[in-house]
């Protein structure tokens, strides 16, 4: 006998499994099918929110609302895994040059929200070189990517809602007002599934911009213990983020125009020697990743119902940023689904109508 559901879920990275939380607090029965796959985006992300970025070290879009959503819809599921992923992190942002230094001196004067100076400019002579001084970024957030979805994956397969298989497209079909796949019948389907959207007949038309990311997972030689108990990452050019078992993730790149999504040789030497020039203390490289975000030319993601196929849906476009979007927009989707409230109109894929309709 076939299984009927409301929604079915193709892919658990960070934004289906923040799909699926919101759904079954909405109360509406879901499927998720997601093939368990070594280098997601999700999986390979340092896992920081940072409200700041870039040269001029300006707040993040929507940064003020995300936050805050973001405290709150971790700790939600946090109850539901019985063990929290998230924490708050401070970043101590080394000057890599006099003209940073003077760029996050002249931010602080004009909005001083998520900037600090150091008590100490000396504080961490002993673990890094540091010849330009250090800038302190708050209200900073960490969340322990594997950790979460592998807590999550666990949940949803005691739930009897995960199906860890390949999602198969040819064998979609999609009549009017519901979908069939496989066994399965339901009146949507979202899809979640990160860069395989890219080649996605309903939605390969929007503009999608891959952009790959390599890093490094390596030990370093007391820098935990020189933290101390606030965790804290460590940034100049790269950054160096508190990962699992007391190691640290060392990245990232940003590549748009690349080869393959495999690790290379070349960012491995140049994010070791960037390394040894920075740190005072012996590392050992462990492992090295790299994924591709599921970027957007217009850097704002892609979320709602295919305007000619009602019945398809997307959660999507997270770029660099899916710790702190996934959670936001999953629960406006789900609201949308609910009682057809709106998305924000710079996310709602309608915004792409012309496109999708040719
Ligand atoms: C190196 C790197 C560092 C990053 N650092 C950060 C960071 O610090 N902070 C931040 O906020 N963001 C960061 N990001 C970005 C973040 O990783 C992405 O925005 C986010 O993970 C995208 O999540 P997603 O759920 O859309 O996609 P994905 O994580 O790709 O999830 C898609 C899921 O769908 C599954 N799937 C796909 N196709 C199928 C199919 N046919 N059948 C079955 N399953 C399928 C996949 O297996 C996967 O589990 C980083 C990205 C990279 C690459």
């Amino acid at each position: 006998m076939g299984e009927h559901t409301e929604v079915l879920v193709v892919g658990a990275g960070i934004c289906g499994t923040f799909l699926s939380m919101e759904l079954e607090r909405a109360g509406i029965t879901h499927v998720v099918i997601d093939e368990q796959r070594p280098f997601t985006a999700s999986r390979s992300a340092a896992g920081l929110i940072n409200p700041v970025t870039g040269r001029r070290i300006v707040t993040t879009w929507m940064i003020d609302e995300l936050l805050p959503f973001a405290v709150d819809a971790y700790a939600r599921l946090a109850e539901l895994l019985g063990a929290s992923f998230f924490s708050p992190v401070r970043v101590i942002d080394f000057f890599p040059t006099a003209q940073m230094r003077l760029a996050f001196l002249k931010r602080l004067e004009e909005d001083a929200a998520y900037l600090q100076l150091p008590a100490d400019e000396h504080a961490w002579d002993g673990c890094f070189h540091t010849e330009l001084g250090y800038g302190i970024i708050t209200s900073c957030y960490l969340v322990d990517m594997p950790g979460l979805l592998a807590a999550a994956r666990v949940r949803m397969s005691a739930c009897g809602i995960l199906r860890e298989e390949r999602f198969e497209r040819e064998e979609l079909v999609v009549e009017g007002e519901s979908i069939r796949y496989r066994d399965i019948t339901a009146r949507r389907i979202i899809f979640c599934d990160g860069v395989e959207s890219f080649n996605n007949p309903y939605f390969s038309r929007l503009p999608f911009a891959p952009n790959k990311g390599e890093a490094l997972i390596v030990e370093i030689d007391g820098l935990a213990e020189a933290a101390g108990a606030l965790k804290t990452v460590f940034k100049k050019g790269m950054s160096i983020v508190p990962w699992r078992d007391g190691l640290y993730w060392v990245g990232s790149s940003y590549e748009w125009s690349f080869e393959h999504a495999d690790p290379t040789e070349g960012f491995r030497l140049r994010a070791e020697a960037a390394l040894r020039e920075w740190v005072r203390l012996p590392f050992r490289l462990l492992e090295h990743v790299a994924s591709v975000r599921p970027a957007t030319l217009e850097r704002r993601p892609f979320v709602g119902f295919h305007p000619l196929h009602p019945a398809v849906g997307i959660l999507n476009g997270m770029g660099t940023k899916g710790c702190s979007l996934a959670p936001f927009f999953a629960r406006q989707l789900a609201r949308h689904i609910v009682d057809g409230s709106a998305i924000l109109p710079e996310a709602e894929v309608r915004r792409f109508t012309k496109i999708l309709s040719r």
